[in-house]
């Protein structure tokens, strides 16, 4: 009897499998409590090996010369992977070269980089290697990498990693995600009952199956109220300000690797200057002068004497996430005041939750909706904003299916919703 679940890695000369050969194989077959079983071989594949295959696995033309080829081996295949559900790591790849192979026609299976997406949803990269090393499981054989068995023993260690993490989503959510994986036909649902039934005896049922209603409460508002823009603000000191950044003043001390700039002394003067004068300025400055403290910090002083916020408009969101990750809290560390921040992205970036509970009310309608509907489900609760950026759209695919929940919906008219 075949076991539960096979785990199927290929090396193959490149990606088309019409065109492209195997030349290496690899399958381990495991239960929930362990390996069963394993099979590897080389396999001749009647075409030259490309040097950038040779170069990423080792494998060279003189090796696989006497190797047998895939039409020899298909029969031990077959047996081997009997009626068990076939898991891989991006399993679409190697299923599509084991099918042109008439091998795995009928056999379920499993794709470890979907179920990482839903379970890890801010992993941020999804290859195997990057998976391996953010969950500490480096090289669980210590076999060399970028070989087939190899990957397929790192493979079976994800995803018994993946189905001990699923089991902290809960019954209520897992069984949310069980209900509508069945209801759609979708391949991962087998993974999310094995995980439910896990959660059920394990115990991490608290609250039962019934459906988590609230998943999102934004964050209560932190520190007093700010004023309006009124017509009189309170000046800044300049000068004051321009010479914590002198050689031996605050920032010096405070950075190790400070570096004095005349030009953002410069500009940190202009800048306060404009503040106090209510005046608009246009600087331009090269790369490497600091433009960034140059403006941020006297935005900080003039926010702090005034008791209002000042707005930093960015051109990208790149550079919003260095404001908000590096640059202002430099500046928290280093002021004598508290400087609140918040960061606001275009609307496309936040999810609807209005939308997201219609979508839940009525059940995704293709297989990337589910895929991202169960990483919504795990991932909101434990978000403080709803920012797509806090999980990775992995495909256009996943990105067109988030432009429907997404907070800037063409879809959106004062029919369906009182804010649109
Ligand atoms: S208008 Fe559209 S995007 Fe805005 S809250 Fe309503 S449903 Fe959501």
């Amino acid at each position: 009897m075949s076991a539960t679940y096979v785990v199927v890695d290929l090396e193959t000369t490149g990606l088309d499998p019409n065109r492209d050969a195997i030349i290496e194989v690899a399958a381990v077959a495991f239960e929930l409590d362990g390996i069963v079983e394993e099979f590897s071989t080389l396999v001749y594949p009647h075409q030259g090996i490309p040097a950038l295959v040779t170069d990423l696995t080792g494998i060279t033309d003189e090796m696989v010369a006497d190797a047998p080829g895939i039409t020899t081996l298909r029969p031990q295949l077959r047996r081997f992977l009997g009626d068990s559900v076939v898991v891989g790591h991006n399993v679409d790849f190697d299923m599509g070269f084991l099918r042109a192979a008439y091998v795995g026609a009928n056999n379920a299976r499993l794709d470890t980089v979907t179920l990482a997406s839903i379970v890890l949803p801010d992993a941020g990269k999804y290859a195997l290697d990057a998976l391996i090393k953010h969950l500490n499981l480096d090289n669980p054989t210590g076999r060399q990498e970028h070989r087939a068995l190899a990957d397929a023993h790192q493979t079976v260690a994800l995803f018994y990693t993946l189905l001990e993490r699923a089991q902290r989503m809960g019954v209520a959510r897992l069984n949310e995600i069980v209900q509508s994986g069945r209801r759609l036909g979708w391949p991962e649902t087998r993974f999310f009952e094995e995980a439910l039934g896990l959660a059920v005896r394990h115990g991490f049922g608290r609250g039962g199956a019934q459906r988590v209603e609230k998943l999102f409460d934004p964050p209560k508002v932190e520190g007093p109220n700010l004023a309006g823009v009124g017509d009189d603000p309170k000046k800044i000191d300049a000068q004051a300000i321009a010479n914590m950044l002198k050689p031996g003043a605050n920032f010096s001390r405070a950075f190790p690797d400070y570096e004095y700039r005349e030009q953002q002394v410069a500009m940190v003067r202009r800048v306060a200057e404009a503040f106090n004068h209510g005046e608009h300025l246009f600087v331009e400055a090269g790369t490497g002068t600091g433009k960034s403290i140059g403006y941020l910090l006297p935005a900080a002083f003039w926010a702090d004497s005034n008791d209002r916020p000042v707005v930093v408009s960015t051109n990208t969101i790149n550079l919003q996430d260095q404001l908000i990750s590096k640059d202002i809290p430099q500046l928290q560390r280093l002021l004598f005041f508290d400087l609140r921040a918040a960061i606001l992205k275009g609307k496309r970036n936040y999810l609807c939750t209005r939308l997201f509970e219609q979508m839940r009310h009525r059940g995704p309608g293709n297989a990337d909706e589910m895929t991202l509907y169960a990483r919504i489900l795990n991932w909101l609760p434990g978000s403080d904003t709803g920012d797509v950026n806090e999980i990775t759209l992995r495909t256009r695919e996943e990105q067109l299916a988030w432009s429907r929940l997404s907070a800037e919906n063409d879809g959106c008219n004062r029919d369906v919703c009182a804010q649109a």
